[in-house]
């Protein structure tokens, strides 16, 4: 008999049963190495606190890496001494304005800066929001109080309010009409136009028009609406019918965008219908989540009966928002930005991406698959593309086909009605996004491109497994 064919000597060793592992692994190991973490119940007793980090960290390890994460406009990075003001000040509770007066002092001084930026005529006010929805909340919440005080004044009925917005809004704008009773008065896209002017808007609009919504930088293509001349269009109807119809801008992520790389180009409060304008400060602002801004055009915009006097802690405070208790580090992050950078600093982090975002247009371009959209026009620094004619596979074959080579997570989607047959991939250029990653994205991209034209495409059973992903925003 060869050593090979000898039966394996004497019993097999019994494997450790769990509870025998569990025995050892307070000096070993740890419980949850060989048990699912918590997920139905709070545990009946805890674990250390080195157990407890350790957990969570090996989870979110499947989570996306945020710096490849081209699909977000939200910041992925800030300086290591903003980050160490935000670490030091997690336990400060923004809206205790009375024990924490110099925080609330700063987010006046942010909203002043913003209403020069957004050249307001004169003194005005504002609100620190939790991100650019609440402040859309909040703004839309003004134009319909003081457009119900109009209509009361003359003694007009005030039961059917609109709103009119174009296709190219961020879903925000029919989550408030839905949760204020407002009629959303939606302008559809057309095949070929991704953004709305005011042709569009003119038939929309009546005596119970709240307002008319606007957008700089849409998130589908990152480019504005004409702003100009829809508050053109609104001054003449102002003239013509007696129609006075604000326009809200929505600079969610071009508030931040066009002061410093369009510099005359006139979207804010120069032009005479705009009261009001909302912007993240974690987008562009180049703050991390959780901070927005509501700019007012003059005080008189935000309708005293929306601000809540309240006599707290023994102290009376005047709140207007959504939220109550949250922190006040991204407040004091939002200002660390504007004195940190300037205006001369936010023109170059703007300048640098609208550079990169150029250089990323010729990589794609030289790949010989892709059609860029509007890319010499106005816009955010982004990229959107799609696939020229006659390929095997589309756009949402790329993406996966990229994510799976190098995990980049670049999205695509298809455009809101009337435009909903055009699918388009968007790369978001951040500050993370440098030269050299410049250059391996595209030649990741036309890589990708090469591996599914030699599959001959994508095979629908395929298509079914992929994980969905949405737009990013
Ligand atoms: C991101 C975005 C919003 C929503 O803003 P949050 O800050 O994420 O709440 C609204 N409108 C536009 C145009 C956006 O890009």
């Amino acid at each position: 008999m060869s050593t090979s064919e000898r039966p394996p000597s004497g019993p097999a060793r019994a494997e450790p049963t769990r509870r025998q592992l569990e025995s050892r692994h307070g000096v070993y190991g740890r419980r949850y190495l060989i048990e699912p973490a918590p997920d139905h119940k709070l545990p009946e007793s805890g674990m250390s606190a080195e157990e407890a980090k350790g957990l969570i960290e090996e989870e979110i390890v499947l989570d996306g890496l945020p710096q490849r994460n081209l699909a977000t406009f939200v910041t992925t990075w800030m300086e290591p001494e903003a980050e160490e003001l935000i670490g030091q000040t997690l336990r400060v509770n923004f809206i205790d304005h009375a024990e924490y007066p110099q925080s609330a002092e700063i987010e006046q001084r942010c909203i002043r800066m913003l209403a020069d930026l957004f050249h307001a005529p004169g003194e005005t006010t504002g609100a620190r929001t939790q991100g650019s929805s609440e402040a859309i909340m909040l703004g839309a919440l003004s134009l319909k109080w003081k457009w119900r005080a109009r209509r009361e004044a003359a003694g007009k009925p005030v039961e059917r309010p609109n709103l009119v917005f174009g296709g190219d809004v961020h879903v925000v704008w029919e989550k408030f009409c839905r949760y204020f009773d407002v009629e959303p008065r939606i302008v559809p896209l057309q095949p070929d136009k991704y953004t709305i002017g005011p042709e569009d808007v003119e038939p929309h609009v009546d005596e119970n028009t709240i307002g008319v919504a606007a957008v700089l930088g849409t998130t589908f293509t990152g480019h504005a609406d004409d702003i100009r001349g829809i508050n053109d269009r609104l001054v003449e109807l102002k003239h013509e019918r007696g129609l006075d119809v604000p326009l809200h801008v929505d600079g969610a992520s071009g508030g931040f965008v066009w002061p410093f790389l369009y510099p005359d180009s006139e979207w804010d409060f120069r032009l005479e219908q705009v009261r009001s304008i909302n912007v993240s400060g974690h987008k562009f602002g180049l703050v991390y989540p959780g901070i927005g801004w509501l700019i007012f055009r003059e005080k008189d915009d935000l309708p005293e009966e929306l601000v809540f006097y309240e006599n707290y802690l023994g102290k009376t405070d005047a709140t207007f928002t959504l939220n109550f208790s949250t922190g006040a580090s991204m407040v004091l992050a939002q200002y660390y930005n504007f004195v940190r950078l300037g205006r001369g600093g936010y023109r170059y982090v703007m300048e640098m991406m609208r550079l990169n975002a150029h250089n990323l247009c010729r990589e794609i371009t030289a790949t010989g698959e892709f059609e860029l959209i509007g890319s010499d026009e106005e816009q955010l620094p982004l990229v959107a593309f799609k696939l020229s004619d006659g390929h095997p596979y589309d756009e949402f074959d790329v993406a996966a086909q990229l994510a799976a080579e190098r995990g980049w997570m670049v999205p695509a989607y298809t455009l809101p009605p009337n435009a909903e047959h055009v699918k388009i991939m968007r790369v978001l250029v951040r500050g993370t996004l440098g030269a050299t990653m410049i250059g391996k994205l595209g030649e990741d991209i036309a890589e990708a491109c090469k591996t599914l034209a030699a599959k001959g495409g994508v095979h629908p059973a395929e298509r079914k497994r992929r994980v969905k992903t949405n737009t990013g925003f």
